[in-house]
């Protein structure tokens, strides 16, 4: 067993069976072994590729977006410009290249900002981002941010916050935990905690023992925190990742190193733990506070902000080696059978604003519900 599984068990011995989600936490956080403390996870050479490092294009997309949002809010003075989990920075600096581009006295007169939790990723941000064309502030958490209409993009932010999982059991739904086999190694295992059967989907009464069925309470709270500040102050929040329109049963935690599967409980904190993103959870707690929710395939999202008109342009004169590395690349974004379905895309923001390319009643059925892993 790795150190961090060491340490986990000794919790387990003193403390007894952890969730899910302090699993999860301990995973990713811990500040000794933790993943997002300790490694240097993304790229092509690194565990996974996410959307700004696979294309530059995402990127210059979404600060598109963002300026369109920030003028869709009656373009108001002293706004707040954030992203939050930038991992590499690579995302913030895409947007700040296209925006001061396109709009340089906007880019002067607003205040970009990121919230990162990890301390050696926030290091590897300011090393990414020198030379920006506006400066730069970073924050630990979205309550410290400045005041003002804020304009907040995550890309899978919300994928790598903890969740918790319930299990079906004879006796009812249990929340699932992690504790010692007969081997001393560790496994998951129904606990003791009980779920309000309201959360479920109409589904669970007939599904068979075993099934997982997770909820986020974490990101509830991050989301709740992000929404009462656009309902107090204006602007509009954008947030990609890969996840569905739930209530929906399923396991979807995963672990993932060099681009491949593993066991989740094999070596904590050496991969990336994820799981999928109910957007409808999610959605609920923005309109909570008065906010307009919108869904959309990542795919359409794209095409619908200009993905392939942007490729032509940028692929314009240049050899076919680079034209065929940018086709592959919206490929890459866009196709249904890549990135295009499974990761969605939501916009909050209040409901007098309207931001191409969100209309008015997105309609993901023909893809849901989905759930890869069931
Ligand atoms: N957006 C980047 C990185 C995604 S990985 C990309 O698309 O490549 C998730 C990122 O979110 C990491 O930077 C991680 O440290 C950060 N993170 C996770 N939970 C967070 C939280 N509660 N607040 C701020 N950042 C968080």
């Amino acid at each position: 067993m790795n150190l961090l599984g060491q340490k986990i068990s000794r919790l387990i011995e003193v403390t007894g069976p952890m969730s899910v989600a302090d699993y999860m936490a301990h995973c990713l956080f811990d500040p000794e072994y933790g993943y997002y403390t300790t490694r240097e996870p993304f790229g092509a050479a690194g565990d996974f590729i996410t959307a700004p490092e696979v294309s530059q294009m995402f990127g210059e997309l979404v600060g598109i977006w963002l300026y369109a949002a920030w003028q869709a809010a009656g373009a108001p003075q002293d706004a707040v410009f954030c992203e939050i989990g930038p991992g590499r920075g690579t995302l913030m600096k895409d947007m700040l290249r296209t925006l001061a581009r396109v709009a340089p006295a906007f880019l002067k007169s607003h205040r970009f900002t990121l919230v990162e939790a990890s301390p050696r990723l926030k290091a590897v941000q300011r090393r990414v981002l020198t030379d920006t064309p506006v400066p730069l502030h970073w924050y630990d958490r979205i309550e410290e941010l400045p005041t003002g209409p804020l304009f907040i993009v995550g890309n899978e932010l919300f994928d790598a916050v903890p969740i918790r999982q319930y299990v079906k059991t004879g006796t009812g739904w249990r929340e699932r935990v992690v504790a010692f086999d007969a081997d001393g190694g560790l496994a998951f295992m129904a606990g003791a905690g009980a779920l309000d059967p309201a959360l479920l989907p109409p589904e669970a009464a007939r599904a068979a023992d075993g099934t997982i069925f997770e909820i986020s309470p974490a990101r509830e709270a991050i989301m709740d925190v992000i929404a009462a500040r656009l309902a107090k102050d204006g602007g509009a929040g954008l947030f990609i990742d890969y996840g569905y329109e739930g209530p929906a049963l399923g396991d979807t935690l995963q672990a993932v190193r060099r681009h491949a599967y593993e066991d989740t409980l094999a070596s904590p904190g050496e991969a990336d733990l994820t799981a999928h993103v109910d957007f409808t959870a999610l959605a609920k707690v923005a309109r909570s506070h008065g906010l307009a929710s919108r869904l959309m395939l990542q795919r359409d999202f794209l095409l619908g902000l200009g993905l392939l008109e942007r490729a032509g342009r940028l692929g314009a004169g240049k050899s076919m080696e680079e034209q065929e590395r940018i086709r592959s690349e919206v490929e890459r974004l866009a196709d249904p059978e890549q990135m295009g379905v499974l990761f969605k895309v939501l916009a909050v923001m209040l409901p007098e604003m309207s931001v191409p390319p969100f209309g008015n009643a997105i309609d993901l059925n023909p893809c849901l519900p989905h759930d890869p892993r069931v």
